[in-house]
């Protein structure tokens, strides 16, 4: 089958590679769609990152470069394992692509039973740092990953599941409740997801500080209730009109000192700034800002089956209100140049771009 595999940086290559075995307790996936990922760009410019190391591999699963990418899919079941239950061949699947104690058969750990195997002592994810990833024409995962898909949700919509679930995740976790007003610094493919949860979730109002244009529109379109463009006007001048209080949650979601500042000055004494960013070097905090206030600083990873299972709910509802998140469709083929070329190129034109690896 044909695999689109990370061999190095900025080194990928479609390759012939065999079809993955599929044991007893797994289930063979026809995949379907892909999206491709910050962390995909990240690994193909300067990985491997999360990838497995040169030298060693992965320690938890094995696995070795090169490796499958991709880890925002959907797909049909083609093969159930013998000992698998409650799977049928045919039924529409996305999949939850972080891996805990369960699927390499320990025992689960102290935090997996804490509620968090999101953070397992064990976590690697299919398409990142285990065998077989999204970007194939198959893939083997195994059943506690799946996630079956009402008929009103597309396979291509079902791609946006991992994303959406991502943002789903740090709403919930950071503590935000229905009639409370957040502020979103940053609306890349998170920053417009976590815009769109937010008002799923009942948000009252909804700030987003964005200087791309392209962006800021997306983030409209998302439900946010006001739009600041930070170079033009003074996000916590505007912010103090309209909130004297403060917001209750800020989400962190560029990665820089400034954006971080006003995240921590944006928030109501009590609330909490939430960091969803990736950074690339340590930043400083005033930590009196913070111990004054009682405003808590939090940060999340990743998403849990709880919030899988919301977001395909909310997709069954309101599937049409997200199917602009995805600006480009490329099939596998034109991958590297269409997709992940592009985003290297032309990356703030562009939210989601999907791989279509077999159409419906
Ligand atoms: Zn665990």
């Amino acid at each position: 089958m044909r695999a689109l595999r990370f061999h190095d940086a900025l080194d990928l290559r479609m390759d012939d590679v065999e079809r993955p075995q599929c044991n007893i307790d797994e289930v063979r996936l026809k995949v379907a769609y892909c999206g491709i990922c910050g962390t995909d760009s990240h690994e193909y410019q300067a990985g491997p990152i999360l990838c497995p190391s040169k030298e060693h591999g992965n320690l938890i699963s094995g696995a070795k470069l090169p490796q499958v990418l991709g880890h925002e899919f959907s797909g049909t079941v083609t093969e159930v394992g013998d000992s698998v239950k409650g799977v049928q061949v045919g039924q529409r699947v996305t999949v939850n692509p972080a891996m805990d104690d369960r699927h390499y058969g320990l025992e689960t750990c102290e935090v997996c039973q804490s509620g968090r195997p999101n953070v397992c002592m064990n976590s690697t994810f299919y398409g990142i740092s285990a065998q077989g990833g999204g970007f194939a024409e198959e893939i083997v995962v195994k059943p506690c990953s799946l996630f079956p898909l009402p008929d009103n949700v597309s396979l291509k919509l079902a791609a946006l599941v991992e994303p959406l679930s991502v943002s789903t995740h740090m709403v919930r976790i950071s503590g935000f409740r229905r009639g409370q007003d957040a502020l979103v610094l940053g609306a890349g493919p998170i920053g417009s997801a976590l815009v769109f949860m937010l008002k799923e979730a009942g948000a009252r109002r909804v700030f987003v500080s964005e200087t791309i244009e392209l962006r800021a529109a997306r983030a409209k379109q998302a439900g946010a209730d006001r739009i600041i463009h930070p170079l033009e006007e003074d996000v916590l001048k505007v912010l103090k009109q309209e909130m004297p209080n403060g917001v209750d949650v800020a989400f962190e979601a560029c990665g820089l000192q400034s954006t971080l500042d006003t995240a921590i000055a944006a928030v109501k004494p009590g609330g909490c700034i939430f960091n969803v960013a990736v950074h690339e070097r340590p930043i400083t905090i005033d930590m009196n800002l913070l111990t004054l206030k009682e405003r808590r600083l939090m940060a999340g990873n990743a998403y849990t089956a709880e919030d899988f299972r919301k977001v395909v709910d909310v997709l069954s509802v309101k599937g049409k209100e997200v199917e602009s998140f995805i600006t480009k469709v490329v099939p596998l083929q034109d991958a590297i140049a269409g997709g992940f070329e592009e985003l290297v190129k032309n990356r703030s034109k562009h939210n989601k771009i999907l791989v279509e690896l077999s159409p419906e």
